[in-house]
C-alpha cells in the first residue's frame, strides 16, 4: 500500500502531544472564564470577501481560499478577528457593553513551514468590546501574563508599542492609510531603511524623517524611562504624544494591578496587521525567538464590518508556540494533585464539612468527605494509608470560634486554623 504522509505544513498529534495542546486549551479557556470572557464557536470555513476584508496583505495572501460546491469563493479562516466582528456588528450588536468573548480553535495560512511556524496552528483567543480606557488594555495584558504563568512559563516578557505613535507622525505629515500601512509592514519586518525611503517618497518633511528615526531607535527595558525619552523626541505631534501618555497609563495600571512586566518598549514595533489602532504587545520567553501571541486595540475594527464603532482590545494567544516554550523550559502547570479529607467530628457536624469541602474545592482543592461515620481517628489512618497530604478536623471546640483542626499528614502536625484562612493556609503551604 502507498504510504500515505500528512501534507505539508499540516501534523498529527500523537497521545502526548495531543494530551499537552489540549491542557493549554483547558489552561486558555479557564483563565477566559476568571476573566468573565464568554465562548464562542464560529466556523472554520468563511466568506473570503470576509477574512479578506481587513485582514494584512500579508494574511490576505496566504489565505486557503476556494470556492465550494456551490460556487461560492470561501476560505479557511486564517485568524479569529475577523469572524468576532461579524458577530459584533450583527447578532451581538445590542448585547451590552463591555462584551468578553472568546473563542479558541484551530487556524489556516500557507506561511513557509518552519520551527514555530505551521499551515494549521491554534489560538486562544480573547476580545474586549466597549471600552477605549487604559484599564481595558491593562486587563489583556494581565491576562495573558496570567495564562502564561499559570502554566508553569517563567520570564516572560512584554514587547510593547502604539500604533498611534508612528501612525500620529505620519497623519500629520499628511500621509495617507495606505502609505502608513506600507510602512507599518516593513517596520514589522525590521526592514527599518525601506520604511524611511516609503515615507520620504510619500512626502515626509526631512524634520519628520529624523524624528522617525530616532523613534525607531527607541527601545529599552525600562518602560517609564523609554517612555519619556520617546515623548521628547515626537513632541511636534500631538496624536504621537496623547499615544505616549496613553502607553504610560496603560503600563501603570498594570503595575499598580499587582502584575510585574517585564516589558521592552518599542515605539518604533507596529505588528503588521493593519486594524491596530492602539497599544501592541507580543508576549515572549528568552528561549524562543518568535513570539508567543500578539495583541492591541484596534478601536475601527467594528466599524469596518459594517457595525457602530466599538472600540475593542484583544490578544490571540498562540497554543503551539506556547508549548513549544513549555517543552523548552521543561515545564508543566502546576495542578494541585495533594488531597484533603475533611471529618466532621460527629453527625450534627457533617454539614459544615460538606460546606467547608465546597469552600476548598472552589479553591480547586481536591477534597474528600468523610462519609463513613467513622472516628477521626480511624479516618485518620485511612488517610495515611491513601496518602492523603492534609485532614481537616470539623468539631465542636474549634467551630466555637469559627475555626478547624488543620492536619498535615505528612509531617504529622496539626494546628487550629480560622476558616477564613483555611484555603490559603493549604495552598500557601503546597507553594
Ligand atoms: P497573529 O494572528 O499573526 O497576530 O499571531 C498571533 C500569534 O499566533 C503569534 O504570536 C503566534 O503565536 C501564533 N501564530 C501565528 N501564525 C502562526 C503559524 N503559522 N504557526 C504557529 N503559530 C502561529
Amino acid at each position: 500500500m502507498k504510504a500515505y504522509r500528512t501534507v505539508r505544513g499540516m501534523r498529527d498529534f500523537l497521545p502526548k502531544d495531543a494530551e499537552t495542546m489540549r491542557q493549554v486549551e483547558k489552561f486558555s479557556r479557564e483563565v477566559g472564564q476568571l476573566y468573565g470572557y464568554e465562548e464562542i464557536i464560529t466556523p472554520v470555513v468563511e466568506s473570503h470577501n470576509l477574512l479578506a476584508a481587513k485582514a494584512g496583505e500579508e494574511i490576505r495572501e496566504r489565505m486557503y481560499t476556494f470556492k465550494d460546491l456551490g460556487g461560492r469563493k470561501v476560505a479557511l479562516r486564517p485568524e479569529f478577528t475577523a469572524s468576532v466582528a461579524r458577530l459584533v456588528a450583527t447578532k451581538l450588536r445590542n448585547k451590552p457593553k463591555p462584551l468578553r468573548l472568546f473563542s479558541v480553535g484551530s487556524l489556516y495560512r500557507y506561511d513557509e513551514p518552519q520551527y514555530g511556524r505551521f499551515r494549521e496552528f491554534w489560538q486562544a483567543n480573547y476580545e474586549l468590546f466597549g471600552s477605549t480606557r487604559p484599564e481595558a488594555d491593562a486587563e489583556i495584558l494581565m491576562l495573558t501574563k496570567d495564562l502564561l504563568l499559570n502554566l508553569g512559563l517563567r520570564n516572560c516578557r512584554f514587547k510593547i508599542g502604539h500604533m498611534g505613535i508612528l501612525r500620529g507622525i505620519l497623519s500629520q505629515e499628511n500621509l495617507d492609510e495606505r502609505q502608513q500601512n506600507r510602512i507599518m509592514q516593513l517596520l514589522d519586518k525590521k526592514r527599518w531603511e525601506e520604511a524611511l525611503n516609503v515615507a520620504r517618497s510619500a512626502g515626509a518633511s526631512p524634520r519628520c524623517l529624523k524624528i522617525l528615526k530616532k523613534v525607531f531607535e527607541t527601545k529599552g527595558k525600562d518602560a517609564f524611562q523609554v517612555l519619556g525619552r520617546a515623548e521628547d523626541d515626537v513632541q511636534d505631534y500631538e496624536e504621537a504624544v496623547a499615544a505616549v501618555e496613553n502607553l504610560r497609563e496603560i503600563l501603570e495600571l498594570a503595575r499598580e494591578g499587582g502584575v510585574k512586566l517585564e516589558v521592552i518598549i518599542e515605539p518604533g514595533f507596529a505588528r503588521g496587521l493593519e486594524y491596530y489602532t492602539g497599544m501592541v504587545f507580543e508576549p515572549y520567553v528568552p528561549e524562543i525567538e518568535t513570539a508567543l501571541g500578539g495583541g492591541g486595540r484596534y478601536d475601527k475594527l467594528i466599524e469596518l464590518f459594517g457595525g457602530q464603532p466599538i472600540p475593542a482590545v484583544g490578544v490571540a494567544q498562540g497554543v503551539d508556540r506556547i508549548v513549544l516554550a513549555m517543552k523548552t523550559q521543561g515545564v508543566a502547570p502546576k495542578i494541585v494533585k495533594e488531597k484533603v479529607v475533611v471529618i466532621p467530628v460527629g453527625e450534627e457536624y457533617v454539614a459544615k464539612a460538606m460546606k467547608l469541602s465546597s469552600m476548598l474545592r472552589s479553591a480547586k482543592l481536591p477534597v474528600e468527605v468523610e462519609v463513613m461515620g467513622r472516628a477521626v481517628s480511624k479516618t485518620l489512618s485511612d488517610a495515611d494509608r491513601r496518602a492523603v497530604a492534609y485532614a481537616v478536623v470539623v468539631g465542636p471546640e474549634e467551630l466555637k470560634e469559627e475555626k478547624v483542626v488543620l492536619r498535615d499528614m505528612k509531617k504529622r502536625k496539626q494546628r487550629v486554623v480560622e476558616i477564613k484562612n483555611l484555603c490559603e493556609a493549604i495552598l500557601g503551604s503546597l507553594r
